[in-house]
């Protein structure tokens, strides 16, 4: 006994040796984070952590080593063995840290999992200038403002209703400055709707594309304009030599003009904007690839409202001008009054003018023949010459067309002039666009020859009479931005002196009376959730299957390996397919949501495979080394865990993949077959395990499979292992079984978990925050953060609308409630809490929701976040729409709240009361959230819906909606196909620490919530490894940076060139955080936007060129001295950088 003792005594002293000769290596290797003396701050702060973290660990080995002595000293030998292995282990675990450690220079520590750094994090200036200091250079017209001052009335405006009788002085139009007039023929076709894409495609759009050939060469003077590229590059396939001649004959000649070219013409309100981003980049460079165009004019006549998020990738992208359409009637009015439709778009955030884009809005109802010729409808169907009598599509305001003969056309050609006049009033520059087509026009022959004759007529005829002084013709987008800048006598895309600037967005449309586009922001929810997660797999795979290519450098199974990147281009097109403002907006057919499912599914099964044969090339010399963590029965299905089954005999590994370019902590849940386990980290140290219930109905819980959670540390970039073995009751103190509480009834006889009544509230809460759960109605009623020490009322309540009495009612496109929400009432709610060291958690089952709380205890930022999950279930109900409302004391002002744009940038929102409430909606991609001068409280989402503030305090978020009629939006049917749909959030309490003004209508998120957001979307990847895999098989880690990013940057790509193995792009934003809050508990250190590229990877990366190019990766730069300097990224941009490596 005493000798056993004496050894003990010299292993702590060991321990406590290493931990001493540890804090002061790293010391010697600390990482330089800055020169300024606030880096030096920082480095002491992040030094102060590093040691703190190292004594903490430590001290659990030794509480661990002193439990087992005590054991020892009360007779029980058998820990000698388990003893001997701890403190071997621990030796064993220290060196391999070291080696961690030591070769890399710059390479913070990961931060132990039970340690939670309280020092705030310091952000340099630069970094918190933009939400601190007001703009300069701001916009003239700033839509917010606009909003305020409108009174929203609606007044008849007679022919043009939604706006005015137009009247103008011939005498505007001069020899010197005609009317310059472009006829612009196109045909939206959208890639899924009320048919799939193939359907579409076989009916419609390659005879479209095949009449464009043949009639572009008939008639000489014909243009025409057409942007989708998923349709485009399908017909392109189908194609002989000959035809793609033509083809790139006619776009030199500037016939035909492929605007956008986007792989769609992407939704701007329910979309992340690497999504959007990486649908445009998937067009365009298949556009350039294949046809050698590169597109600088954007058209989006469609989407349903507008984001400036779209204007700024525009812009990145090289674009020089862009076209809308779809923005609120009394907008348009309000910007036609002063000929104001034309601007330039400036990002609000925007100190220096540089994301200054030119946009021209379109002005009138829509984009189809009767609302492009002028403000009279029934004047401009008369030039709608597919309208001719005997065709298949009429005039509605009954008076048809007619063929333009010598005898008509006098009259006809003066009629026209007449609305190009009127509308040529609205602008300033007297060139006038008149967009020519509709949905899926020239499909027939007959269309085009009948357009171009009778036009021709027409303008010839005009052209000709000299005092009219107008010069009509068919013409491109570039054509008419053209004409403008010359006409204003500056280059296309720059602004001309008398033209404004405007800042902010166009939601909510509203295309007539009080029809609020608002609806779509939550029509099927389920694949606006499905979207996400693909996403998220998605960039996952991308940056994976690249740092495998670029490390197989002999190998070269990537190469061989041709399936791989048919997996990965399937997967860009499906999620850039989606993308479509018919797609993820849940405006589509049933049958054609399906169909987008369809791919979706194999998009997720695509890219899984994709991350497994990636990280069993960069983990494992093995092939086949991983199997699922969980899997999908079907596409409208909620995935299910695969169970791991353990044994005492054997080690089961898992790895786990970290997609995010920061250190993370992760609480993770692994369905296993056993209550009791013993999980081990990469260093073969046993660390904190839990153990909860796996229920099969309220009261009664699984007894062979349960879930395991445990804290998995994790670097940027980074991928490490884990193994978990079966081990006996009692046997592993550092597992803990979950202790289950019923709340309301409920009973369990089963012997696994302890279990209690409680009728009392719930409270669930880790070091940092508190929260308090009602036990009456199972949701949140308060939290703390015990931090900052303030605390709030965060009241979760459930409502429901109904859909309004009146003709009109609520669709897949509109929201037309019936009144104000109504309290969800149910008689009574089943309430449960399951309570353990790493994680707690509140179920509550109530009519239509499943509603879990959950406060996690990972020992980062996601300690100061309440973890909110609802499965919503609303298939017993009809026209019927689910929220979740938020009442808390936070006194906004002005109702004043912010919604982000696409998950790029937030936008201040205010209630407004003379707005109906359907209005007051926004999209919600990722982020809301409101305050008060004490506190914040951020509202984050792990998929796209519509929220609204109605009340001082409130935040509303729809979950679900469920509507049995067609809102007369062309779809023609209800929405009824709802699924079982689950939804996660997160819930932030910050305390403002300093005040900042925020009087701009723009907002920026707290580096906490911003952190909290990209870890929701990005969960860690779990990679089970198969039975039969044992430890030589798999490593323990692998890094692959060299150090983790800056705290303000955001890894948004590292996407792979299929046809260059060894070219990359690495696509970075850098966020603008508020600095008015303490930025907790966040694994990473502050750098601002500068980045170290030839120091970014690990030694094994071997980069050999970088470019700058633009967003769509076509415009590059020179190559940059990365080796030498940092490059600076300007906070809220996105940067691109090309990376070749060498092999
Ligand atoms: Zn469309």
């Amino acid at each position: 006994m005493r000798r056993n003792v004496a050894f003990f005594g010299a292993a702590m002293f060991c321990v406590g040796c290493f931990s001493l000769y540890l804090m002061l290596e790293s010391s010697t290797t600390s990482p330089r984070v800055m020169n300024d003396q606030d880096g030096e701050v920082d480095k002491i702060e992040w030094k102060i952590q590093e040691i703190e973290q190292e004594l903490k660990k430590n001290h659990e080995t030794i509480i661990r080593i002193k439990e087992m002595l005590s054991d020892l000293s009360k007779g029980d030998n058998i820990n000698v063995d388990k003893l001997k292995n701890l403190v071997d282990q621990f030796e064993k675990s220290q060196n391999n840290k070291k080696k961690f450690i030591q070769p890399q220079e710059n390479k913070p520590v990961l931060l132990n999992q039970t340690q939670f750094s309280k020092t705030g994090i310091t952000l340099s200036p630069d970094t918190c200038e933009l939400a601190e200091k007001p703009n300069p250079v701001g916009p003239n017209i700033e839509m917010l403002q606009t909003f305020a001052t409108l009174p929203f009335s609606n007044p008849d405006g007679g022919v043009w209703k939604q706006g005015w009788d137009i009247t103008y002085s011939p005498s505007r139009w001069t020899t010197d400055r005609p009317l310059k007039v472009f006829v612009i023929p196109h045909s939206h076709n959208d890639p899924g709707w009320i048919k799939t894409f193939d359907r579409y495609f076989q009916d419609q759009t390659r005879h479209i594309l095949d009449n464009m050939v043949q009639k572009l060469e008939q008639h000489s003077k014909m243009t025409f304009i057409y942007a989708e590229m998923s349709f485009f590059s399908t017909w392109w396939s189908q194609q002989n030599d000959a035809t793609k001649e033509k083809v790139k004959r006619f776009l030199n000649e500037g016939r035909l003009e492929l605007p956008t070219a986007g792989w769609v013409m992407t939704d701007e309100a329910n979309s992340h904007y690497s999504a959007m981003l990486d649908q445009l980049i998937e067009g365009n460079n298949w556009l350039f690839e294949n046809v050698g165009v590169r597109p600088d004019s954007a058209w989006s006549i469609d989407p349903f409202g507008q984001s400036s998020t779209m204007a700024y990738l525009l812009k990145k992208t090289g674009f020089k001008n862009m076209l809308i359409q779809r923005v609120h009637y009394t907008i348009k009015k309000y910007l036609a009054e002063k000929s104001n439709l034309e601007f330039m778009w400036r990002q609000n955030w925007d100190l220096s003018g540089k994301t200054d884009m030119f946009c021209h809005m379109m002005p009138f109802y829509s984009y189809d023949v009767p609302h492009t010729c002028g403000p009279d409808p029934k004047i401009c169907c008369q030039y709608d010459f597919k309208r001719l009598p005997g065709g298949k599509i009429a005039c509605p305001w009954r008076i048809a067309p007619v063929p333009i003969t010598d005898g008509n056309v006098a009259q006809k050609a003066e009629t026209l002039l007449d609305q190009y006049r009127k509308k040529a009033s609205l602008y300033k520059s007297d060139v006038v666009l008149i967009p020519l087509g509709d949905d899926f026009r020239y499909d027939k022959p007959d269309e085009w020859d009948n357009q171009y004759n009778n036009y021709q007529k027409l303008f010839d005829y005009m052209n000709a009479k000299s005092d009219w002084h107008v010069e009509a013709k068919f013409g491109t987008l570039r054509d008419y931005f053209e004409a403008l800048a010359n006409r204003e006598k500056v280059k296309r895309g720059e602004r001309p002196d008398n033209y404004p600037i405007l800042g902010g967005d166009f939601f909510t449309y509203a295309d007539r009376d009080d029809h609020y586009w608002s609806g779509y922001f939550t029509s099927r929810p389920f694949y606006k959730r499905m979207d996400r997660i693909v996403e998220a797999h998605l960039r996952a795979a991308e940056i994976a299957y690249s740092l495998a290519r670029i490390a197989d450098t002999k190998k070269s199974i990537f190469d061989s390996d041709k399936n791989m990147a048919e997996m990965l281009t399937f997967s860009r097109r499906s999620l850039a397919l989606f993308q479509h403002h018919d797609a993820i907006t849940g405006t589509e057919k049933d049958f054609v949501v399906v169909d987008y499912a369809m791919k979706l599914l194999k998009s997720l099964e695509n890219t899984k495979k994709i991350i497994q044969k990636s990280t069993e090339y960069l983990m494992s010399d093995g092939n086949d080394v991983f199997t699922l963590d969980e899997t999908r029965q079907s596409q409208d299905s909620i995935p299910e865990k695969q169970i791991i089954k353990l044994s005492s005999a054997n080690e089961r590994y898992v790895v786990f993949y970290n997609s995010l370019a920061s250190n993370r902590s992760v609480i993770v849940s692994i369905w296993v077959n056993s209550p009791y386990a013993i999980v081990k980290n990469e260093f073969g140290q046993i660390i904190q395990s839990q153990c909860n219930p796996v229920w099969t109905n309220n009261e009664q819980y699984s007894t062979d499979q349960f879930k395991l959670l445990f804290v998995v540390t994790v670097g940027g970039l980074g991928m490490v292992r884990y193994s978990i073995e079966k081990a006996g009751r009692g046997e592993n103190q550092l597992h803990s079984l979950a202790k289950i509480y019923f709340h309301s009834s409920g009973n369990n006889y089963q012997k696994i978990f302890d279990y209690q009544s409680d009728r009392s509230d719930v409270t669930l809460e880790n070091r940092e925050i508190s929260i308090k759960i009602s036990r009456n109605t199972g949701t949140l009623q308060e939290i703390k953060n015990k931090l900052d020490d303030i605390t709030s009322q965060v009241k979760v309540e459930f409502i429901y609308y109904g859909t309004r009495g009146t003709k009109e009612k609520s669709g897949a496109y509109l929201f037309l409630p019936d009144g104000l929400a109504k309290q969800l009432s149910s008689p009574s709610v089943f309430v449960r809490s399951t309570k353990g060291p790493l994680s707690s958690e509140v179920n509550s089952f109530m009519k239509n929701v499943e509603h879990k709380i959950r406060v996690e205890n990972a020992g980062d930022m996601k300690n100061l976040g309440v973890e909110i999950e609802n499965i919503v279930d609303i298939r017993s109900e009809q026209n019927y729409e689910l929220g979740m409302r938020i009442v808390t004391d936070i006194q906004n002002e002005d109702n004043e709240y912010f919604t982000d744009l696409n998950g790029f940038q937030m936008q201040k929102r205010r209630y407004f009361s003379k707005i109906p409430l359907q209005g007051n909606f926004y999209p919600m991609a990722t982020m809301a959230y409101m305050e008060d001068k004490n506190k914040r409280f951020t509202v984050l989402t792990g998929q796209s819906l519509g929220c609204a503030s109605l009340h001082t305090g409130w935040l509303e978020i729809m979950q679900d909606r469920r509507m049995k009629q067609d809102d007369n939006r062309g779809l023609g049917q209800g929405v009824l196909d709802n699924k079982r749909t689950p939804h996660r959030f997160r819930f932030l309490l910050e305390k403002r620490i300093s005040s900042g003004t925020n009087a701009q209508s723009t907002g920026f998120a707290s580096l906490t919530a911003s952190k909290l957001s990209d870890d929701l979307i990005h969960s860690i990847f779990v990679l089970p490894a198969k039975s039969s895999i044992n430890s030589p098989q798999i490593k323990h880690f692998v890094t692959t940076l060299n150090q983790p990013l800056n705290c303000e940057l955001h890894a948004v790509n590292l996407r792979s060139d299929l046809k260059n193995r060894n070219n990359y792009a690495l696509i970075l934003h850098r966020t603008a955080p508020n600095c008015g809050f303490k930025s907790r508990g966040l694994f990473c250190t502050p750098g601002g936007g500068k980045i170290n590229l030839g120091k970014l990877f690990s030694a094994s990366y071997h980069l050999s060129e970088v470019k700058t190019t633009s967003l769509n990766l076509l415009w590059d730069d020179k190559p940059i001295e990365f080796n030498k300097l940092p490059v600076e990224i300007a906070p809220m941009e996105l940067e691109v950088f090309k990376l070749t490596f060498s092999s």
